[in-house]
């Protein structure tokens, strides 16, 4: 799996996660620590869903999540096809 996260904001250098935090099912914060000795720097961060890009096949009723214009244009399209082959 493929672990994404910013370099040090200060040095550029990797960082580490330490632990996280979730603050929802649509948020967590993230303590990282820069690998760089030379620097230290241990820093925050926060992961957050922003919008939806492929609606899904579960949709959870308390979850609102902002569709993005391309999902929201693709889903269009598709229930015109459904309403003409309907
Ligand atoms: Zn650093």
């Amino acid at each position: 799996m493929r672990v994404i996260s910013l370099p040090c904001p200060h040095c550029q250098s990797r960082v580490r996660a330490k632990k996280s935090r979730t603050m929802s099912s649509m948020m967590k914060e993230i303590s990282y620590q820069c690998q760089n000795v030379e620097c230290g720097h241990t820093f925050v961060a926060t992961l957050e869903v922003s919008r939806t890009v492929s609606i899904s096949a579960m949709p959870n009723p308390e979850v609102r999540i902002p569709i993005s214009s391309r999902a929201f244009l693709a889903a269009k399209n598709q229930l015109s096809l459904d309403l003409v082959a309907a």
